[in-house]
């Protein structure tokens, strides 16, 4: 019965559902995008099932989106004969939410119609995007190789019914009853535009269906050609942008485009985008990289952890390979030599462009530091042999700049008799900053590297130095302060220690016991009473922080 086939969405899906349902989109008309995507993706699984399996594409081989708009009826379909999807299927995937991003929107969503709205630009919603023109979602499926068809059904108010259905062929119709003030979308040249617009570069042909004056033709919308194997010449900036959104399920702009194509030995080409915002994915734990892996232009795989390290897991976009096997099975990709030289050059190539980046606009290069900077020092502590590029590519707070400092800038701003780079690390700018253990440091003009991630407490001294010169914390406890020119006022003999100071510290020793190895005079301090030291050999001062916050 009907009613055994109802089910209540995933309280989250409510919430987004209502969220969606109640904003006035302005550019609503993305939902299109979505739902080609989808079938574009649908279409791209199927082909790579169907190396290994030709009977699953044998009889309707020519993968393909239709879009049908029936003006009497008030609908819009989006038809492909892709992968399909059976009752588990539509349940679980239409049913929760599975995507990162749709899940990182909820959390931000604030109940405010307009700043949800802005969010949803951010974010993109995937499928339930329909229920932004649609009262009424019907999506007919049948999955590649099973004979059941099925129909999934919604209102998007809370629940959804799947019942048994009748589709000739494999494949997902998916039918939107319009809205009334959504009827625009039934309008051919309007859906031409919108196609042209998000869709063009789509590898996979999009067509229009008739709507009776054609004689029945359908009319082909886009080139469907390989955007990635085209001349860089026949590209425009729009066309990557969009081919980006597309292709990294995004909604900024690049911040870095690179294109290329390598022939001689290995024979490869990418389209490489950095996006200008993290994804929501950036800092998962298991750091994979999202990069689309395709042998001769057919789809193999979107997790292929030998593309590129997982410091450069920010990248987004496409790597054609024409030296592996066609039906390489995603096991074989494991330890393949063809791609451990792909992702040497790859990687090269990448850092190669951000440090022309990095000189050339040095401020949109902040900009990129500021969002990935993170990720990429997560190479440093890897001890790899790109080891010299990312310390080059490196960019720090400091005391001596309000901007992003080098270091190479650094070096050239060190005191003489200075030998080794000094930093601080700590949770936030702000801690760092006023950490009385810069007082002797500013008082003599010596530069503080303001280290504040995380990761900082790692790689900093796995990496040790940087030209011979040793990075310092000025936590540690034998700063050689005394050692570096300041100024005049500072070479003035240290005074004389205070009478009775002594007694200070004895009281001091005996009130904190075993809390402190030591208490000592300080000549360091201009301003604070007394500061926390570690000793040489021992934790630094932050990281023993970290790591008591991570053992609760
Ligand atoms: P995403 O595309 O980011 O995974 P969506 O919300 O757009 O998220 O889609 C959710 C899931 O529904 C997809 O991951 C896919 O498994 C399934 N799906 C949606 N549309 C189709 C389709 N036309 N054919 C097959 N599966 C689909
Ligand atoms: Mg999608």
């Amino acid at each position: 019965t009907a009613a055994e086939g109802r089910h209540g969405f995933q309280a989250e899906v409510g919430r987004l559902l209502d969220i969606v349902a109640h904003s006035l989109y302005s550019e609503r008309a993305v939902f299109l995008r979505e739902l080609i995507s989808n079938a574009a993706d649908a279409c791209d699984k199927l082909r790579y099932l169907s190396l290994t399996h030709p009977d699953l594409i044998a009889g309707d081989p020519e993968l393909k989106v239709v879009i049908r708009a029936d003006a009497q009826a008030g609908t819009l379909t989006i038809a492909d004969n892709g992968i399909g999807m059976n009752r588990e299927d539509l349940v679980e995937n239409l049913g929760t939410i599975a995507r990162s991003g749709t899940a990182a929107f909820l959390k931000q969503a604030t109940g405010d119609a307009a700043k949800d709205l802005a969010l949803i630009g951010q974010f993109g919603v995937g499928f339930y995007a329909a229920f932004m023109v649609a009262d009424k979602v019907e999506v007919l499926s049948r999955k590649a190789g099973e004979t059941g068809s099925w129909r999934w059904r919604s209102d998007g108010k809370g629940e959804f019914e799947v019942t048994a259905a009748e589709r000739e062929k494999r494949g997902s119709d998916v039918i939107l009853h319009l809205k009334p003030d959504a009827r625009e979308f039934l309008e051919r040249d309007r859906l031409k535009k919108i196609v042209t617009k998000y869709s063009d570069h789509i590898p996979l042909p999009i067509f229009l269906a008739d709507d009776g004056k054609g004689g029945g033709k359908e009319e082909r919308l886009n080139e469907a050609s390989a955007l990635w194997m085209k001349p860089k010449s026949e590209i425009t900036e729009q066309g990557y942008a969009e081919f980006y959104r597309h292709s990294a399920h995004a909604f900024d702009k690049p911040w870095m485009t690179l294109h290329f194509k390598v022939e001689g030995v290995l024979e490869y080409a990418g389209l490489l985008f950095v996006p200008s915002a993290q994804p929501f994915d950036l800092f998962d734990p298991d750091r994979k990289n999202r990069l689309k892996l395709y042998v001769k232009r057919v789809f193999i795989t979107d997790s292929c952890d030998e593309l590129v390290p997982p410091y450069l897991r920010f990248l987004r976009g496409v790597v054609d390979s024409a030296d592996l096997p066609l039906n390489i099975s995603r096991e074989m990709l494991q330890h393949n030599p063809v791609l451990a030289k792909m992702r040497a050059g790859i990687t090269k190539r990448v850092l190669g462009e951000l440090e022309k980046r990095a000189k050339d606009e040095p401020e949109s290069y902040a900009d990129f530091w500021n969002q990935f900077g993170a990720v990429l020092k997560e190479g440093l502590y890897e001890q790899n042999d790109q080891g010299d590029a990312l310390l080059s590519l490196a960019r720090f707070r400091s005391t001596a700049s309000d901007r992003l400092v080098s270091l190479a800038d650094y070096l050239g701003r060190m005191k003489p008799g200075q030998e080794a780079i000094y930093y601080i690390t700590g949770g936030s700018l702000e801690a760092a900053n006023r950490s009385p253990h810069l007082e002797g440091f500013r008082a003599r003009d010596v530069e503080v590297l303001l280290l504040t991630d995380p990761i900082d407490e790692f790689w900093v001294p796995a990496v040790g130095a940087y030209k011979e010169k040793p990075l310092r914390s000025v936590t540690r406890g034998s700063a050689e302060l005394d050692k570096i020119a300041g100024t005049d006022a500072e070479k003035k003999p240290a005074p004389p220690a205070p009478e009775g100071i002594d007694g200070l510290i004895a009281l001091f020793k005996l009130a904190l016991k075993d809390a402190v190895k030591d208490v000592r005079v300080s000549q360091r301090l201009t301003e604070s009473t007394a500061c926390l030291v570690a000793e040489d050999g021992d934790l630094d001062i932050n990281l023993e922080r970290l790591l008591r916050q991570h053992k609760r």
